[in-house]
């Protein structure tokens, strides 16, 4: 059994990723469970950029390998916006993620092209530095008012293409078959599996 650390403090997003990769004999740690405090600043210009610098700050202060995941929502109509910027569109005004939503709702008010996409880069960092990289996207559209409790962040006004309900009104498992973040995983997970035994191939 491999230890890796999530460099991220997002609970949800923790919950995720270990019921995506619960099917690999890894445990993921938890920031605190891998006893660091520090937030890494996301200075990168990229999502890729973003979850390099997230691992591997974590990867140099524990000594374990670590995986860190970058990702945000692009809507075509603000020119890619919010993009690196999700999490913190609405700076200081936006407390939670149904301000931003709001806020997001509000941009996009008279916005007839709604076409949106969500993206997830990983990157994992090994001690001896190597780096795996994988990135994945989900294409869809900005929804006029929000729909669902489930899942986090911008899930409730963005509704998957080929889909009659918001990515909040889907259950996890739903979710994580479709979203940019199962995407990015399976193709990670790929690479993990070559990366830790290169002579098996995973189909
Ligand atoms: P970060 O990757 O933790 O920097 O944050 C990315 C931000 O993008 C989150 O705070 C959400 O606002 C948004 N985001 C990323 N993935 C999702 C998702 O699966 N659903 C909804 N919002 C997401």
């Amino acid at each position: 059994m491999i230890r890796f650390v999530l460099a991220s403090n997002n609970k949800k997003k923790l919950i995720e990723l270990r019921d995506l990769l619960s099917d690999m004999d890894i445990e993921v740690l938890s920031r605190a469970e891998a006893g660091y405090a520090f937030e890494v600043e996301e200075t990168g210009e990229s999502f890729e950029e973003n979850a390099y610098l997230k691992a591997k700050a974590v990867t140099d202060a524990t000594g374990l390998p670590a995986i860190a995941e970058d990702s945000g929502l692009m809507v075509d109509a603000l020119g890619g916006a919010p993009g690196v910027y999700s999490a913190r569109l609405g700076g200081d005004s936006c407390k939670t993620d149904a301000d931003r939503n709001a806020l997001l709702l509000e941009k996009t008010k008279n916005v007839e092209l709604r076409s949106a996409r969500f993206v997830s880069c990983i990157a994992c960092t090994f001690p001896n530095g190597d780096v795996l990289r994988a990135r994945g996207e989900c294409e869809g559209e900005i929804l006029t008012a929000p729909r669902g409790e489930n899942g986090f962040g911008y899930d409730p006004v963005f509704r998957p293409s080929g889909y009659d309900k918001s990515m909040a009104e889907m259950t996890l498992w739903e979710k994580n078959s479709i979203s940019h973040r199962g995407k990015s995983l399976a193709e990670f997970k790929k690479l993990l599996v070559k990366y830790l035994n290169p002579k098996r191939t995973m189909t």
